[in-house]
């Protein structure tokens, strides 16, 4: 513990934003990272305390309390080290992280919580400036292969773990770039596409081959899925070239609305509409090129995908941006006695939210209404009364009778979440699902990420379905060391 009456005197001090008026003018990132000083004085504040609620509310474990006290004595190499031994990426967690550390740190429970994340961009914004970060060689090489499927964090994190053991691992990915939805669903004022590039550099240098372009199992991938595949390579010759196969493909099949109109132009997922403007950034040609530029904009889902629309809207010019949400308004406080160190259902406001439009709750989408031409031009809605069931708690919705509506809107975005991973994909595997038609894996245990397939494991989103960039990590990471033990037991017979 750096100091121990630390937590009394300083108050929790949050990174500094670019103010709203100028950020909204530019795709960049706009947030600047706490100095030194302003680093130490926060990791001051770190209790200590005997059970860290922080390290077990991460699933990565980092481990906060020892790289706070290291900061604040300016011990900055070590707190990298101790920072990376945890978490492949800090440079992204750093910054799309919700940051489930600091809702389970103790202070949140009777004050304000540590600013872990904060102190975490600190450090690793200052270990690459240093040079600290570099690659790491496996000593030796282990003579077996293992074939990455997907690219994204849980690909990425698993492909390092693996060359860093010393197995030659390629990472194939359908999309141009590697980086999964870190690159291309994840809008560049969140997070600056330059940092995966600069990871991918370690990783080559590491070892790993990427096979960019490169679908495996299907060439033709479904509406709202972006693909960039100008080849495709079938699962068995992956399974006869490599000792072992990891699946990290995501889960990308978007959650549509079937409702009478979903045909008409202007109706995209936020997964067409997301990597259009990421690509554009990047300057990538993007196939389907979306713009919200002068529109009215209505974003059918309240979630973080929807934000992202929302300021994604708000940067290409949209003249009007409602967001909107089939369940009710969360509410505004939260008993912390009941709920903490657990997740709270609570009313949010992302950076993106900040910048402008409108938010609505309890609202369910009807019909989209055509203009003369075939475009939409609206949608017709209905509100909602959610009730919870008595007995069981469940909640339950009726659509109130008379409270129909129309809401006008030349662009809807439909970003409703993501029901699960390439069905096709897991298909041409011969790969088993589970009840949510997510591949079929344990996450522990002596059978933890192996599919009913030989040879053949799961990680990430396809395993357990949409979650957050932290947990795509840390499934990357345990799947490395299930391939490890799965590999060298292969050796021992
Ligand atoms: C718009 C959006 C914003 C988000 N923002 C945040 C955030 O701010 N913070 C956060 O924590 N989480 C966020 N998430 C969630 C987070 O991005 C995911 O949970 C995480 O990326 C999952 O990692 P993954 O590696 O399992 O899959 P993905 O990142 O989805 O990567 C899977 C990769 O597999 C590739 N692939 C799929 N099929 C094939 C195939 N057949 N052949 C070759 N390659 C294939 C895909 O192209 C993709 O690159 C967001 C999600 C979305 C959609």
């Amino acid at each position: 513990m750096g100091k121990i009456t630390g937590f009394m005197e300083f108050e929790r001090l949050e990174q500094a934003h670019e103010p709203v008026k100028q950020r909204k003018t530019h795709f960049r990132e706009f947030i600047t990272p706490l100095n030194p000083q302003q680093a130490k004085k926060q990791a001051a504040r770190c209790m200590d305390c005997g059970t860290p609620f922080c390290t077990f509310s991460c699933p990565l474990n980092n481990v906060a309390p020892e790289f706070n006290d290291l900061i604040y004595n300016e011990k900055w190499e070590e707190a990298y080290r101790v920072l990376a031994a945890t978490n492949n990426f800090p440079e992204f967690t750093s910054r799309v992280c919700p940051a489930l550390c600091e809702n389970g740190c103790v202070m949140n429970y009777t004050n304000v919580a540590m600013g872990v994340k904060s102190i975490e961009r600190a450090i690793i914004t200052n270990a690459w400036n240093q040079g600290w970060v570099k690659p790491e060689p496996a000593a030796g090489s282990r003579e077996k292969s293992v074939a990455v499927i997907g690219s994204g964090p849980a690909g990425l994190a698993c492909a390092q773990q693996l060359a860093r053991k010393g197995y030659a691992v390629t990472v194939f990915e359908k999309n141009k770039r590697p980086g999964g939805l870190l690159r291309y669903g994840i809008p560049d004022f969140k997070l600056d596409k330059s940092l995966i590039d600069r990871r991918i550099a370690q990783m080559e240098a590491e070892g790993v081959r990427f096979n960019c372009g490169t679908s495996i199992g299907i060439k033709e991938h479904p509406d709202g899925v972006w693909s960039d595949a100008e080849r495709v390579i079938d699962p068995q010759e992956l399974l006869r070239d490599f000792s072992a196969v990891v699946l990290a493909i995501g889960s990308e099949t978007p959650r549509d609305l079937k409702v009478a109109g979903r045909e008409l132009k202007g109706v995209h997922f936020a997964m067409e509409y997301l990597p259009s403007q990421n690509k554009i950034n990047a300057d990538e040609a993007a196939h389907k090129e979306i713009s919200a530029q002068d529109k009215k904009v209505l974003i059918i889902g309240g979630g973080d995908t929807g934000s992202d629309c929302l300021g994604t809207a708000i940067r290409q010019g949209a003249s009007k941006v409602l967001q909107i949400d089939l369940g009710p308004k969360p509410p505004e406080t939260y008993d912390k006695s009941s709920v903490w160190p657990n997740w709270p259902n609570v009313y949010r406001v992302s950076t993106s939210q900040e910048e402008g439009g409108e938010r609505a709750y309890a609202i369910s989408t009807t019909e989209f209404i055509s203009n003369k031409k075939g475009s939409v031009k609206g949608v017709k809605a209905v509100r909602l009364e959610w009730t919870s069931d008595p007995i069981t708690g469940r909640r339950m919705k009726k659509e109130i009778p008379g409270s129909e509506f129309e809401i006008e809107a030349d662009l809807v975005l439909l970003a409703m979440g993501f029901v699960q991973p390439s069905e096709p994909v897991l298909k041409a595997f011969g790969v088993q699902t589970d009840i949510r038609g997510n591949a079929k894996a344990a996450y522990e245990g002596v059978d933890a990420f192996k599919t009913n397939v030989p040879k053949v494991f799961a990680a990430g989103d396809c395993r357990r379905g949409q979650s957050l960039v932290v947990r795509a990590l840390a499934e990357g990471r345990r799947c490395a060391e299930a391939v490890d033990k799965y590999l060298e037991e292969e050796d021992n017979l």
